[in-house]
């Protein structure tokens, strides 16, 4: 069994589409999703048809907000919640389709259990809207905390910046991993990275591969200035929304 593991796609479609590419091309057969499919970018609707495919697809922060009142979130953020909300409401009112959106997107769960494995869009500790950013490791408290919820595995998302956490307190990023890191008997957080905003400075898609106990992070070029474009235009959605793809921050 070959799973990918997809996370913050915010409604950017054209990464999505490029990264299901590349996800069949590595022969993977299950898509887990760790959340956020809405929020920032201008295809809400194409992107929530395509997660619905998806072997398992979690609640994010954003798809929350999107659903019901947002809280915590800067007003860039929260007027692109707003927006994603329109559109999900007026797209053919009362037609199947356009419910089921609503539906499939209310029905999500906080997590997902496999054997000593836990998959959340943020941490184990708060599923939805906890940080666990790379220079938590200096937050010992906080970092012991959180891998006392866990078994072996937490699979994880929402900071955009993917990686591993190991119990000694370090981050590794993809690249000082060689793009792979072996699982074993120690416990680990392991951030996927974002499909639709990279923010750790290379504007690559980002996912990862769960293959016979390794983890393989992959990047994937996608037309950026194809979403920046159709950004542009949304009085709702600011500039900056567009302009941070290209330089993935
Ligand atoms: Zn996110």
């Amino acid at each position: 069994m070959k799973r990918a593991l997809i996370s913050d796609i915010h409604s950017n479609i054209e990464a999505l589409q490029a990264v299901l590419a590349d996800i069949r091309k590595q022969g993977a057969t299950e898509v887990f999703c760790l959340g956020d499919v809405v929020g920032y970018g201008p295809n809400p609707r194409e992107c929530i048809d395509e997660v619905m495919k998806a072997n398992v697809c979690l609640l994010g922060n954003h798809d929350q907000g999107a659903l019901f009142d947002p809280e915590g979130f800067n007003t860039g953020a929260e007027r692109a919640i707003f927006w994603t909300r329109s559109q999900l409401e007026n797209y053919a009112p009362g037609a199947p389709d356009g419910v089921s959106r609503w539906e499939f997107l209310g029905e999500r769960p906080r997590s997902h259990k496999d054997g000593d494995c836990i998959y959340v869009h943020g941490s184990a500790r708060n599923p939805l809207n906890e940080y666990v950013f790379p220079e938590d490791i200096y937050n010992r408290r906080k970092m012991e905390k959180i891998f006392a919820l866990i078994d072996r595995c937490a699979f994880q998302g929402h900071t955009h910046v993917p990686g591993v956490f190991t119990e000694d307190f370090q981050f590794y990023s993809p690249e000082e991993l060689n793009y792979e890191f072996v699982l074993g008997s120690e416990k680990v957080m392991i951030n996927v990275g974002s499909v639709g905003q990279p923010r750790d400075g290379d504007p690559r898609a980002c996912y990862a591969i769960l293959h016979d106990g390794r983890v393989t992070f992959h990047r994937v070029e996608y037309p950026f200035e194809e979403t920046i474009a159709k950004i542009y235009p949304i009085p709702e959605l600011d500039n900056f929304l567009g302009d941070r793809l290209r330089d993935g921050r």
